[in-house]
């Protein structure tokens, strides 16, 4: 019996699972959310395999929370706010233009109403007959004109001369705004890009960068508590079978290459955050335009930690808000050498 004869059984279930997968939940048939979602299943239940057998192995931590249940209660909360904190961030919009777009026209809208509205009052009052200009047949004319709007203002960002070909996107056929890319997995345009994030199966982006840092926090959190619980087990003078020691070694590793990672993505996007960059604009500097010509020290779009932190975590308007593109005075003002002030008014860009 050859290995295909062996696997054709293995194969012929998989696709008839699928099937009917597909039948009783219709967005399993597209194979990109299908993966997205075993990837999201695997990662919840690894997280519940970890900390579950550490329960069902570990009899000196079940003797703990019979006596302090307050202990294991903040464990637990710490690995729910976990779990919260991923679908919590897996759903929520990285921002795309799109969106920004059609926030923008709604704005211009409600804006070109309010002072049509108060045209027209302004007509009656003083009696005159002049009407305003009718509702349908402008409506149609103002889609054309809201484009226009949108890419006056989106090249108004980009120094002068630059032209609107050079930031169209080819696959959305939108003009794009400094810092925004088009993501391939998603199929549309991210402001502020960072990268595609394939376990949270969403893009990493201006709308959600600062969820994705806190949920990297709690895992790391979880990570070095989960070390801990684990290493103590293994420590406990108590009888036990072989198995349970060889478990308990295994998950370990697993968990401490987990933390190394973690670790470094934490420290990396902290950075990140900081100094106001994203990873493809550290990566793919030279590829970017506006980019190329600046020296690697000086972070173009830092307007000082302050500043850039209260931007991606608290600012309300930062979800669809657009940076225009430094002017060479402001980048080489940012790249002036340190002085004595410079270090107690806490300049750090
Ligand atoms: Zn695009
Ligand atoms: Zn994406």
């Amino acid at each position: 019996m050859t290995m295909v004869e062996i696997c054709r059984p293995v194969t012929a279930a998989w696709a008839y699972l699928l099937e009917r997968c597909s039948l009783h939940f219709p967005c399993l048939s597209d194979p990109d959310r299908r993966t997205s979602v075993i990837l999201k299943t695997s990662l919840v239940l690894f997280h519940l395999v970890i900390v579950g057998l550490l329960f069902v192995l570990d009899e000196h931590l079940q003797r703990k929370t019979q006596k302090e249940p307050w202990y294991t209660a903040i464990y637990l909360v710490l690995f729910v706010a976990t779990l919260v904190q991923y679908f919590y961030t897996s759903g929520s919009t990285p921002g795309y233009v799109v969106d920004a777009m059609r926030v923008y026209n709604d704005t211009r809208h409600t804006f070109l109403n309010t002072s049509r509205s108060s045209e027209q009052s302004a007509s009656s009052i003083m009696g005159s007959s002049i009407s305003s200009v009718g509702g349908r047949a402008s409506g149609k004319s103002n889609s054309g004109a809201f484009t226009t709007m949108w890419v006056k203002q989106v090249m108004a960002l980009y120094p002068q001369g630059s032209s609107t070909r050079t930031w169209t996107c080819t696959y959305c056929n939108i003009v794009l705004p400094p810092r925004a890319k088009h993501c391939h997995d998603c199929n549309k345009c991210v402001l502020q890009f960072d990268h595609h994030c394939v376990w949270l199966g969403t893009c990493i982006g201006q709308g959600n960068h600062c969820r994705f840092w806190w949920y990297i926090f709690e895992e790391t959190v979880l990570s070095i508590w989960t070390i801990i619980l684990y290493i103590s087990f293994l420590e406990a003078k108590t009888e036990r079978e072989w198995w349970k020691n060889g478990i308990a070694i295994v998950f370990l590793a697993i968990l401490f290459l987990c933390l190394i990672f973690l670790l470094l993505l934490l420290i990396f996007h902290g950075y990140l955050i900081l100094t106001n960059q994203t990873t493809y604009e550290l990566i793919r500097r030279r590829r970017i335009l506006y980019l190329r010509e600046i020296p690697e020290r000086v972070h173009p779009f830092s307007k000082g930690v302050c500043r850039n932190l209260y931007d991606v975590c608290c600012s309300r308007d930062s979800l669809y808000a657009m940076e225009p593109v430094p002017t060479r005075d402001d980048m080489e003002e940012t790249a002036q050498p340190y002085t004595c002030i410079d270090i107690v008014s806490c300049r750090c860009f």
